[in-house]
């Protein structure tokens, strides 16, 4: 099926500004909105057409990228792929979006599905608690119990604000509907109602515990699992652990933010561990066995290749952090090698040093032999034919 010109969709010329955009959304939608047009699936079409058209040309990029490339700009992939946009696309627009979109436009008193909404019983606030733990916290994984300030219903009016006894009332002003009409010129608004604050009830005499609210102040403890190989940033989501909403509004969610503090010994880059093993210097010509820390607390035995330099990287598999949501499976170590000139030596060793420095050879040390190689042509170079420089 070929699509219709979002441009020719919503009527306007190419070169419309955000208001007329806006302004012809605006008077498309409530021409074919669903709720004015029971049963007609032309309309129903219609709808989603304009809401999808609206909803690339009021985005600046998107809106770009359309001029430029047509709706190939939002159909790679098919919807489920990667569009020009990162995650998803728009080919997998569903009438969700539009009514999204609708909502943002309109505000929510004209709201899809028939009938005024009420504003009800409002939704409890999201709550954020900070949660630091240690890197073999976030490899083994924990469960802790926290404790978090928050609200929640109020037990003796079960929630209603209404002092025991005595019953929740009907508004007058709005005869429960949570909106009044107000008519002004031509035109007759709907609006909150300013008695009630739109919940269609109020409470006669306020329960004494929680001043009618519903709800009030306690400090909850709550169990909490954090799983092995959780990362630093990483929030967790406790749907209905929030503040309660209080007079039948539903709770709203805690997010249990991460913080991984530093280890003295381990870095961590998502599933890896790095750390510095130091060497002696003998160890790392010879090669040799040395013991490495692991994350879980015991000893790896790693291999030195003779002629190790400093900065050499030893790959320990499977030793480095748990993965999430990977049933045990775990990332590596890196064990960067520090080679340790010796100090403090002692006169028969400075003799051996000096008897090994004259058997030193061709190939002993093929960095420095190359590295001198090449000053020593620069200074020739820098020299040239003058006469040679005074030393400073
Ligand atoms: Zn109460
Ligand atoms: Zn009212």
């Amino acid at each position: 099926m070929s699509k219709r010109d979002f441009y020719e969709v919503l009527g306007v010329k190419r070169d419309a500004d955000a208001g007329a955009i806006k302004s012809a959304y605006r008077k498309l939608a409530m021409q074919h909105h669903p709720d004015r047009n029971p049963g007609d699936a032309a309309a129903e079409a219609s709808f989603k057409e304009v809401g999808e058209a609206y909803s690339i040309l009021s985005d600046a990029d998107k809106r770009a990228a359309y001029d430029r490339l047509g709706h190939a700009a939002f159909q790679n992939g098919g919807g489920n792929g990667q569009g020009p946009f990162g995650g998803g696309g728009f080919g997998g627009h569903g009438a969700a979006d539009f009514a999204d979109i609708f909502e943002q436009v309109f505000g929510d008193a004209f709201a899809r599905g028939g009938g005024r909404r009420r504003a009800g019983p409002a939704r409890g606030a999201d709550l954020r608690y900070d949660l630091e733990i240690t890197l073999e916290e976030a490899f083994t994984g924990k469960d802790t119990a926290i404790k978090v300030p928050t609200t929640v219903n109020c037990e003796r009016c079960d929630a209603t604000g209404a002092e025991p006894g005595t019953s929740v009332k009907t508004c007058e002003t709005c005869q429960g509907a949570g909106q009044i009409r107000r008519t002004q010129g031509f035109f007759t608004m709907q609006q909150t109602c300013p008695t009630c604050g739109g919940r269609g009830q109020y409470v006669e005499t306020p329960c004494q515990a929680c001043d009618g609210v519903g709800r009030v102040r306690k400090t909850r403890e709550l169990k909490v699992q954090i799983p092995a190989g959780v990362e630093d940033g990483m929030r967790i989501r406790l749907a209905g652990e929030g503040e309660a909403g209080g007079r039948g509004g539903p709770p709203g969610d805690l997010y249990i933010f991460i913080s991984i503090r530093p280890h003295d010994i381990f870095e961590r880059d998502g599933p890896n561990l790095y750390c510095r093993a130091t060497v002696p210097m003998v160890a790392a010509a010879l090669g040799g066995d040395i013991q490495a820390p692991t994350i879980e607390g015991g000893r790896a035995e790693m291999h030195i290749p003779s002629g190790s330099q400093t900065g050499r990287r030893m790959r320990l598999k499977g030793k480095g952090m748990s993965k999430l949501k990977a049933g045990g499976a775990r990332g590596d170590m890196y064990v960067e090698l520090f080679v340790e000139t010796p100090r403090n030596l002692c006169d028969r060793q400075k003799e051996l040093l000096k008897e090994f420095c004259e058997l030193s050879g061709e190939g002993c040390n093929p960095d420095s032999d190359g590295f001198f190689r090449k000053v020593k042509r620069f200074w020739d170079d820098v020299r040239g034919d003058d006469e040679p420089r005074a030393s400073a």
